[in-house]
């Protein structure tokens, strides 16, 4: 069993004061793997006593300099990627697949904000003034849990990059990946300070870092409702707030779609991560005159769908990562047939053999309006809800008639048409024909999938204020 009691503060593991402990459970087995001791309110404000005295200096640090700390955080990152995948797939239940991706985003995230940092221009003329983009202070960063390594390691690289110093507090329920990967950030050997990692409960340290007066903006990841309520508490002392929260996109189908890649692609969309994916696209839009040919395919991908052990390379989707997840999903599930939906495949239950963790039956409905629950609530699993529409203005109404906006996609044999209903889809990302990646292109969300940018030049100039300077001649 493994016992997490230290956090991390001014260069240094120490025990917390916080007492608080909590069991970390192992979701594919549902057995207790670990325990972690939680860090409380006097511990943030030591860890953020310990980020200010550091950024007295560092924000007057070289692009050099900052490039050599990004260089050696990026090493010793990549000398425990294995560890790294390992313990996500056993803290976390993520594919194999999935967690591998994960740690090469975190691995990647140092030398890309390098890149950018170093095609910054951090001082630029605006008429006579001269224009300096200076850091924000000390940041503190808050994380989900489902893809932690990747949230904590493109935060910190953007934050130092920009000349701030940080204080991250990971998910609770990611305690066996944080130690690794702070491990890991210890042995790059940065000046003390320059990152503190607090375990502990977002209700208390998260809390503290949203309310007090030496952080100078929160750059959180999670759900719409914590955002809002950090938005609400960061509003008090007039913090920057970057916010990247939660989605329910639409996937239009148009009406020339090749149905034959658009069906596996939208069921492999939807189910990334087993379903616990900001960006899933959980809301399938169909031409009513080709609903038939859809769902005979959606049967036949989604059947083919290998639910199972994470660990095991075949499998695509693995346990959701808590029982109150799991809980939720079947809430969800039982909902959609409430609601009138139709259930298409999947269920209710996990699937035969599967009982000892938190497995979920991947499940699609047909018959669903954009009125239902399931429609507009963002599931966090594996659910996916068709829709269908008459017109391309149709689809084009029922994709934009939601809450969030963090991501949509377009399938269509007409790249043009398929690019005219991208360009109306109100959303931070629109993918046409595929999955794609590209870490110099902005993410966040329109609505209440967030505010803000990460990622590129848009995501460093989120940690970055303008100052004018005026002078005589
Ligand atoms: P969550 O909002 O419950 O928790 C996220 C983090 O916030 C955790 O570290 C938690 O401890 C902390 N927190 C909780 N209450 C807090 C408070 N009052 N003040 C400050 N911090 C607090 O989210 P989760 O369940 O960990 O993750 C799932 C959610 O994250 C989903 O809604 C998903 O869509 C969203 N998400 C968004 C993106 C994105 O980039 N847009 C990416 C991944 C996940």
């Amino acid at each position: 069993m493994k016992r997490i009691h230290q956090i991390y503060v001014n260069g240094r593991f120490v025990d917390p004061h916080g007492t608080e402990t909590m069991q970390l459970v192992n979701p594919s087995t549902r057995e207790v793997l670990g325990v972690v001791t939680l860090g409380d309110e006097h511990d943030t404000r030591d860890a953020i006593a310990a980020a200010k005295t550091a950024y007295a200096t560092y924000d007057r640090s070289t692009l050099e300099e900052r490039a050599t700390y990004l260089k050696r955080l990026h090493d010793a990152v990549r000398a425990r990627s294995r560890d790294l995948v390992e313990v996500m797939i056993e803290e976390f239940g993520g594919t194999r697949f999935f967690c591998e991706d994960i740690i090469r985003r975190a691995i990647d995230a140092f030398p890309h904000a390098t890149e950018v940092m170093q095609s910054f221009q951090f001082v630029r003329p605006a008429g006579k003034a001269t224009v300096h983009m200076d850091p924000l202070g000390v940041v503190g960063i808050i994380t989900p849990w489902n893809a932690s390594a990747a949230f904590v390691c493109s935060k910190l690289a953007m934050a130092l990059a920009a000349g701030s110093t940080a204080v991250i507090k990971p998910s609770e329920l990611s305690a066996c990946q944080t130690q690794i990967l702070t491990e890991c950030f210890h042995a790059a050997e940065l000046p003390p300070g320059l990152f503190n990692i607090v375990n502990g409960r977002g209700d208390v340290v998260g809390t503290e870092l949203t309310r007090h007066p030496d952080i100078g903006k929160i750059s959180f990841t999670g759900s719409t409702a914590v955002g809002k309520t950090i938005a609400r508490g960061a509003a008090e002392t007039m913090k920057r707030v970057t916010l990247e929260l939660g989605g329910k996109s639409p996937n239009v189908l148009l009406d020339d779609a090749d149905f034959a890649q658009a069906i596996p692609l939208a069921v492999m969309s939807a189910f990334m991560n087993s379903g616990q994916a900001c960006l899933a696209g959980t809301r399938l839009l169909v031409p009513e005159g080709r609903l038939d040919e859809a769902k005979r395919l959606l049967v036949q991908a989604v059947s083919a769908v290998r639910v199972g052990p994470p660990g095991d390379a075949a499998t695509q989707i693995g346990p959701l990562v808590t029982q109150k997840q799991y809980e939720r999903v079947q809430g969800y599930i039982r909902l959609g047939i409430e609601e009138g939906a139709e259930l298409l495949i999947g269920g209710e239950g996990p699937p035969p053999g599967l009982e000892a963790g938190y497995f979920p039956r991947p499940t699609v409905f047909t018959g669903v309006t954009n009125d239902m629950r399931i429609a507009r609530e963002e599931i966090f699993g594996p659910v996916l809800s068709v829709l269908t529409f008459k017109d391309d203005e149709d689809a084009i109404r029922i994709a934009n008639d939601t809450d969030y906006g963090l991501q949509a996609y377009v399938s269509g044999g007409d790249p043009e048409r398929a690019h005219r209903v991208a360009q109306r889809l109100v959303a931070g990302r629109v993918f046409i024909n595929g999955l794609f990646d590209e870490p110099h292109a902005p993410f966040g969300g329109f609505k209440q999938s967030g505010l803000g940018r990460e990622f590129g030049t848009y995501g460093l100039e989120a940690y970055l204020e303008p100052k004018a300077v005026m002078a005589p001649g």
